[in-house]
C-alpha cells in the first residue's frame, strides 16, 4: 500500500485535537503526556518531547521508526524537536499489538491518586468500564520517562487496552488514536466514581450474573482481550465454561507483521474513500 500523505495529515490534526482535549480536561499538565499513531508497518507519528501537548501544531509532530529514531523529512516546525522519552512504551504496544493504531499516555489525577492509595481498578462495579476497558491492571512503580515503563507494560499489553502505571499515569491503546483517547476518558471517569464510592464508605460489586451480561456484550462488540474469562473468574466470581485457566498464546512475529499490514491498508483505504 503506498504511503498516504492524506492519512498522515489527518492523523497530525487529530493528535493535536486530542492534545487540546487532554489539557482542557486536565488529564495532563505542562509538557506531560504523549500521543502516537501508526503510519505504516515501520513508522509511527508521535508527539515530541518538551512541548505542551495542549498547544501543538500539526507540523510539530515527528515521525519515528520502530526503534524510536526520528526519521523522515524534517519540517521547519519540528527540526529541533526530539522523540519523547516515553516512546519506548508506545513502541512496545505497537510491536506487540497488530490491532493497535493509536497509543495515549496521560497523567489522569484521580486514577493516579487511586493507584497511590492502593485501590484496585479490578472491580466489577461500573458497567461501562467492564464493557469498554475490561479489568484494568496496575503495574508496579517504574521510573517515568525510562525504559522501565516499557518493561512494566510489556507483559500486560497483549491482554489489556488500558493499563495504570502506579504513581505515574495511564496507558490506553486502540484501533485508532481517537479510541485510545476515549479509553483514557472512560478510565478517569471510572476512577472518579470509584473514588467517590470509596469516600462514601464503599458499595457492593455487581452480582456475577449481571457482570456476565456485560462480559457477553464486551465479546459481541469485539472488545474482548486474551485472559478476560480468567480475570473475570478470579475477580468477579464468574465461572467460565471450561473452568480451566489457560492464557492465550501470544501471536508470532510473522502473524503480527501480517496483521499490521492489513490494518494499515484498511486505514489508508478509509482515508482515501473519504
Ligand atoms: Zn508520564
Amino acid at each position: 500500500m503506498p504511503y498516504s500523505l492524506n492519512t498522515e495529515r489527518r492523523l497530525r490534526e487529530q493528535i493535536c485535537h486530542i492534545g487540546e482535549l487532554m489539557h482542557r480536561f486536565q488529564y495532563i499538565d505542562a509538557t506531560s503526556g504523549n500521543i502516537s499513531a501508526r503510519l505504516d508497518h515501520d513508522r509511527i507519528l508521535a508527539t515530541p518531547s518538551g512541548l505542551a501537548k495542549g498547544f501543538m501544531k500539526p507540523d510539530e509532530l515527528i515521525v519515528v521508526d520502530m526503534e524510536g529514531k526520528k526519521v523522515g523529512p524534517a519540517t521547519a516546525a519540528n527540526r529541533d524537536l526530539k522523540p519523547t522519552s516515553e516512546i519506548l512504551m508506545h513502541l512496545e504496544a505497537f510491536k506487540q499489538r497488530p490491532d493497535v493504531m493509536g497509543v495515549v499516555h496521560a497523567h489522569p489525577p484521580t486514577a493516579i491518586a487511586m493507584s497511590i492509595a492502593g485501590i484496585s481498578f479490578q472491580q466489577c462495579t461500573i458497567p461501562e468500564a467492564i464493557v469498554v476497558l475490561g479489568l484494568v491492571p496496575t503495574t508496579p512503580y517504574s521510573t517515568p520517562s525510562s525504559a522501565e515503563n516499557r518493561d512494566a507494560i510489556s507483559q500486560l499489553i497483549v491482554m489489556h487496552d488500558a493499563i495504570m502505571l502506579a504513581y505515574h499515569g495511564s496507558l490506553t491503546v486502540g484501533p485508532d488514536v481517537w479510541t485510545a483517547y476515549m479509553r483514557l476518558e472512560t478510565l478517569e471517569h471510572t476512577a472518579k466514581i470509584l473514588y467517590m464510592v470509596h469516600q462514601l464508605g464503599g458499595g457492593p460489586a455487581l452480582p456475577p450474573e449481571q457482570v456476565q451480561k456485560l462480559l457477553d456484550l464486551r465479546k459481541q462488540l469485539g472488545l474482548s482481550r486474551p485472559g478476560d474469562d480468567e480475570r473475570y473468574c478470579e475477580n468477579c466470581g464468574l465461572c467460565h465454561p471450561s473452568g480451566v485457566h489457560i492464557y492465550q498464546q501470544a501471536p508470532t512475529p510473522a502473524e503480527i507483521e501480517s496483521k499490521i499490514r492489513e490494518r494499515v491498508s484498511a486505514m489508508v483505504r478509509e482515508t482515501l474513500g473519504k
